[in-house]
């Protein structure tokens, strides 16, 4: 447990980020230098069972949002079923306010790599991909050359170091749709398909790739599996919670003195956080939050001290997720800053249920209409309407997320939005607030 008394800076735990301000941190040398593949050395003198079976008593828990235990998604493969096995790395970082999955691939892609290669081999599986968010042509030519490099090395390809496994690994860039990060739609944009979901079950693994039995997991996910081979579980369980164990990247944006990635135990804190790295911006005081990115229900001040692991943000009514926490001050205008992620969820709805695609255009037709002052008696109860009408009504997870700020944004600020209407009018300065200039 972590207390506040205990020195702010202490409270943090680098391990995929240990390296990030070490002269070119991407390169193979430096990588090795940190005890790079050291864990898959580890990993290849076991059996691959051991593998996935380490990795489940570790209790790592995925790291895209959904937090699914990562060994037991392992072990769902079905082994001697005589078809071949893939890993696909989801990449598609998109979830407004999360910003830790590419910062890490352009930091340290060999820490993908390596974990690519150990969950391989612990599925058998001899060809892996990485989906990548396309628009970010700098961390894919860094990826492609890190992928080279391990080719070279020997890590990647026929006889991986001489154990008898073989690996290839494709780097495939995404055209930038925010549902190609849902894993069945980007199975399909990766098998060259429009991406939209597909019906679960089957799951992935049991019918991913091609229909075949494929492991779907986020880039920090992976990377979190080398330091595990190599300094063992207890290690790792040592730090965070007993149920969400383990270190995390959280990423904070908004309103703060200064953003960026902080490394930490799950479990830190709001407050931890926000001592570690200078607070609120000066002069200002936090308003609302949210714990996991813009499909996680808002927090306020009330909940600094919630924390910040699966359990302990669900006791709280919220969702961990992509741990994205996006910090608004006293200055921003909650109609508008919910206005803004429904507009985003409207253009991203991939259209294939009628919920989401209809209902989250007629959110933000609402919701434009109360920001600019002219909303009508009644429209906060249709509002609500629509988003209970989207939420648990949709296809895939897309449709929930829309109506997650919706719901939760009235349930603490509900006096705010009929201010709106009753005043004609939006009672915010735009220019006060920095975060949507
Ligand atoms: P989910 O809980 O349905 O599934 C999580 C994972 O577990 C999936 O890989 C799924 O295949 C697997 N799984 C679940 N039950 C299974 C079973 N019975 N058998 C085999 N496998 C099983 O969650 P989801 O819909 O895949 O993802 C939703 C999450 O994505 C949200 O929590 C959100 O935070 C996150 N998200 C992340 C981003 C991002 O940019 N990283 C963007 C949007 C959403
Ligand atoms: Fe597409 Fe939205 Fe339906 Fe998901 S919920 S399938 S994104 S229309």
């Amino acid at each position: 447990m972590m207390t506040s008394a205990e020195p702010a800076e202490k409270l943090l735990s680098p391990v995929l980020s240990a390296s990030w301000d070490d002269h070119r941190p991407w390169a193979l040398d430096t990588y090795r230098r940190h005890g790079g593949y050291d864990g898959l050395r580890a990993a290849l003198a076991m059996a691959p069972d051991e593998v996935i079976a380490l990795v489940k008593d570790s209790g790592l828990r995925g790291r895209g949002g959904a937090g699914f235990p990562t060994g037991m998604k392992w072990q769902f493969i079905p082994q001697n079923d005589g078809k071949p096995h893939y890993l696909v790395v989801n990449a598609d970082e998109s979830e407004p306010g999360t910003c830790k999955d590419i910062p890490l691939l352009f930091a340290n892609p060999h820490s993908l790599i390596e974990g690519m290669v150990i969950a391989s081999y612990a599925i058998r599986c001899n060809h892996a991909f990485i989906y990548l968010r396309g628009e970010v042509v700098p961390v894919l030519r860094r990826l492609q050359a890190a992928v080279a490099e391990a080719y070279q090395a020997g890590y990647l390809g026929k006889n991986v170091l001489g154990s008898g496994t073989d690996l290839d690994i494709t780097v495939h860039a995404g055209a930038g749709a925010y549902i190609c990060g849902e894993e069945t739609a980007l199975l399909d944009s990766l098998e060259g398909r429009r991406g939209q979901p597909r019906l679960r079950p089957p799951f992935p693994a049991i019918a991913g790739l091609y229909a075949c039995p494929t492991v779907v997991n986020n880039v920090e996910s992976i990377a979190s599996v080398p330091p595990i081979l190599a300094r063992g579980k207890d290690w790792f369980k040592s730090l965070g919670t007993e149920k969400s164990p383990g270190f995390t990247l959280y990423s904070l944006s908004g309103h703060v003195t200064n953003p960026g990635q902080y490394e930490a135990p799950l479990g830190i804190t709001l407050r931890q956080l926000l001592e570690i790295s200078g607070g609120v911006r000066a002069g200002h005081r936090l308003k609302f939050w949210t714990p996991g990115g813009s499909s996680t229900p808002m927090f306020t001040d009330e909940h600094l001290d919630v924390p910040l692991d699966y359990e302990g943000v669900g006791a709280a009514g919220s969702m961990l997720g992509t741990k994205a926490l996006q910090v608004f001050d006293e200055t921003t205008c909650v109609v508008r800053a919910v206005t803004r992620w429904t507009e985003f969820y409207a253009h991203e709805s991939c259209g294939k249920c009628t919920p989401c695609r209809e209902g989250t255009y007629w959110l933000v037709q609402l919701l434009k209409r109360i920001e600019a002052g002219q909303g009508a008696p009644g429209d906060l109860e249709k509002l609500l309407d629509i988003a209970d009408n989207i939420n648990g009504k949709s296809f895939c997870a897309l449709g929930d997320g829309a109506a997650s700020p919706i719901v939760s944004s009235l349930q603490h600020f509900r006096a705010e939005y009929q201010q709106h209407i009753d005043e004609h009018r939006c009672p915010f300065d735009p220019a006060a607030s920095t975060v949507w200039a």
